[in-house]
């Protein structure tokens, strides 16, 4: 996949790259007068807003369409660069017939692959820069196959959006960040930038500064932040919207840290700590193949005797008992029971396979 850098098709008008604007477009008044505002910041590289709305419920607001396209040409004016998004062919003709600079495609319409070919199919032949959400669930394949879509329609520079992922259990999240995904996704593409957008993950004003932090303590490339020039009279998502005044103090409170140094200090001492993490994981994969043993061991002596596998009493035994040891070495109960699942879940499947073995004979 040949993917350029952001820096080639966005330049930063300061650290860190910012991407901001309403949800949605409302009337000509409010998109120019949140842009006037936006670029004053100094901070603001592109403004987005939303021309057709994916809405869960019909009868809300659902963009205003074509018309706001006109708008976003003044903005262009202002000297900052355009995004919207697109959700289907016509939306994607449109956009490009009006000289917007960047399309992304959202959350709604990435879980669904004909929509999103559809999107590449118009975008063959046709070099303009696409930001690819993640799907509303946590599906990096799904993530990837949208991204590998666009980029098969020979569209190069590309970025994905981290807007978190619907989530059943309890948070206080809009859409839970699950960092580990985007980091998967980093880990897959490396060359991919990956910009965050923490409005959505967030649902409300309050969290959106933590979030952003978090997104560049991980080496995101960029943020995109909901702003409105009235938030609370905001058609659409008005409890995550900020001022464009709001917007500039929640970025000049942000630290942006590098990747690297060249401070040699750092990195020796750096070095040191990380050498002694390798000796500790090399004692861990030492001790995980100890208990392994004698799982086999267990597995082998509950065949003999004609036991099962899962034992309920000892497995709650375990569970309570390590929460209650990593409790006194002031480690987390949630870390603990996830490793200790791992663990329990990996004895089970060898304990089959003992069981398993020779069976038929
Ligand atoms: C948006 O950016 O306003 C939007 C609809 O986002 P998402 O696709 O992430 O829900
Ligand atoms: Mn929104």
């Amino acid at each position: 996949m040949t993917i350029l850098p952001l820096n080639t098709w966005i330049n930063s008008a300061s650290e860190p790259l910012l991407i901001a604007g309403p949800c949605g477009a409302e009337t000509k008044e409010q998109v120019l007068a949140t842009a006037r505002e936006l670029a004053d910041t100094g901070r603001v590289s592109v403004y987005r807003a939303g021309i057709w709305k994916p809405r869960t419920r019909p009868n809300a607001f659902e963009g205003v369409g074509e018309k706001g396209l006109e708008w976003l040409k003044e903005v262009q004016k202002m000297g900052l660069k355009t995004t919207v998004e697109v959700a289907n062919a016509q939306h994607t003709e449109l956009a490009l017939k009006h000289g917007v600079d960047i399309l992304w495609i959202g959350a709604r319409t990435t879980v669904n692959p004909f929509s999103v070919q559809e999107i590449a199919d118009v975008l063959k032949g046709v070099d303009i820069p696409v930001m690819v959400k993640n799907p509303v669930h946590a599906d990096l394949q799904l993530w990837l196959g949208a991204i590998e879509r666009v980029s098969n329609s020979g569209i190069t520079r590309l970025a994905a959006v981290h807007r978190g992922f619907h989530y059943f259990g309890k948070t206080k999240y809009r859409n839970k960040p699950l960092w580990e995904i985007p980091i998967e996704l980093k880990t897959l593409l490396p060359e991919l930038p990956i910009i965050c957008d923490p409005s959505h993950i967030s649902g409300k004003r309050e969290l959106i500064q933590g979030v952003a932090q978090k997104a560049l303590d991980l080496g995101m490339n960029g943020l995109m932040i909901e702003s409105h020039i009235n938030p609370d009279k905001a058609l659409s998502d008005a409890q995550q919207q900020l001022t464009p005044a709001d917007l500039k103090s929640l970025v000049e409170r942000l630290v942006c840290r590098k990747s690297t140094t060249d401070n040699v200090l750092f990195t020796d001492k750096l070095s040191q700590l990380r050498n002694a993490i390798d000796e500790i994981d090399d004692e861990l994969l030492n001790v995980l193949k100890k208990r392994m043993t004698i799982i086999e061991q267990i597995g082998l002596y509950k065949k003999e005797h004609d036991i099962t596998i899962f034992q309920l009493d000892r497995w709650q035994d375990i569970l309570k008992s390590r929460e209650q040891w990593a409790a006194r070495l002031g480690l987390s109960k949630a870390y603990i029971d996830k490793i200790c699942m791992l663990l329990h879940e990996e004895s089970i499947r060898v304990q089959t396979e003992v069981m398993n073995k020779n069976q038929v004979e």
